[in-house]
């Protein structure tokens, strides 16, 4: 099965409205690339303004609360995100699940509401250093997509990031063939709870990827793309991956 590569972008609390002109050179990239799909999640406040600076580029949030609207003080809902033109979100990212105690529970539902207003979303899973050390890796992940993934989820909207906790931001990254080990993990668990579906579904290596790894990452069997944090900040640093990848 092919699957077409997504490279994605995850700016984090990070950027201003200076900085969406680095988008110019990420788009043009994408343009060149036409084989891949390319996207970056800004902070809510950027959508709008990153979709008017580079149109065609595929702009997304970083989370999205699971209710429609109501009381819920900080939140941002499907709804809003859609209406600002974001085409995706990002949910259960280990910074959100650290700092915000999201639950796999609450991850599915956002799943569920993202894909109920007609976004699609980029899931995350995965393990501590501590759980990996103690041989709990898969474990944890399989647990993550069991309790997250919704019934009946499918390829054209939703996406799966595997991102160890200890590799987001320090540098580490796993060895390829761990990360080929854990993908294959995945598309085992995803067949047991979605079917032939799994297939079709891509699944993101995210955590410390660079212009220098992302081609050795990308390489490694049954990763479908890249979830790039700090080296999505620049198009200096972004374009060379989504090159990787195309
Ligand atoms: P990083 O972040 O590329 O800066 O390690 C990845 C992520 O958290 O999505």
């Amino acid at each position: 099965m092919t699957r077409r590569k997504l490279i994605a972008g995850n700016w984090k609390m990070n950027g201003d409205l200076a900085s969406l002109a680095e988008l110019g050179g990420i788009a043009i990239a994408a343009q060149n690339a036409p084989g891949i799909d390319v996207a970056i999640a800004v902070p809510a406040t950027l959508i709008a303004p990153a979709i008017a600076a580079a149109p065609g580029l595929s702009i997304g949030a970083q989370d999205v609360h699971w209710s429609a609207k109501g009381a819920h003080t900080g939140c941002i809902s499907v709804a809003m995100i859609a209406e600002a033109k974001a085409e995706f979100s990002i949910i259960g990212h280990s910074e959100r699940r650290a700092d915000n105690g999201e639950t796999d529970a609450q991850v599915k539902s956002k799943a569920e509401a993202l894909h109920a207003g007609g976004l699609d979303a980029i899931l995350c899973v995965g393990e501590t250093l501590d759980e990996r050390d103690a041989g709990q890796a898969v474990a944890v992940v399989t647990g993550q997509l069991a309790a997250s993934v919704p019934e009946g989820a499918a390829a054209d909207w939703l996406s799966i990031a595997y991102e160890p906790v200890w590799a987001i931001g320090t540098g580490r990254t796993p060895t390829v063939s761990d990360v080929a080990a854990m993908h294959e993990a995945i598309r085992t668990k995803l067949r047991e709870l979605i079917g032939a579906e799994a297939d079709a579904m891509r699944l993101l290596y995210g955590g410390s990827v660079t212009g220098d790894n992302a081609t050795e990452l990308l390489g490694a069997s049954d990763v479908d793309g890249a979830l790039v944090g700090g080296a999505s900040l620049t198009a200096a640093k972004f374009v060379p991956i989504v090159e990787a990848g195309a």
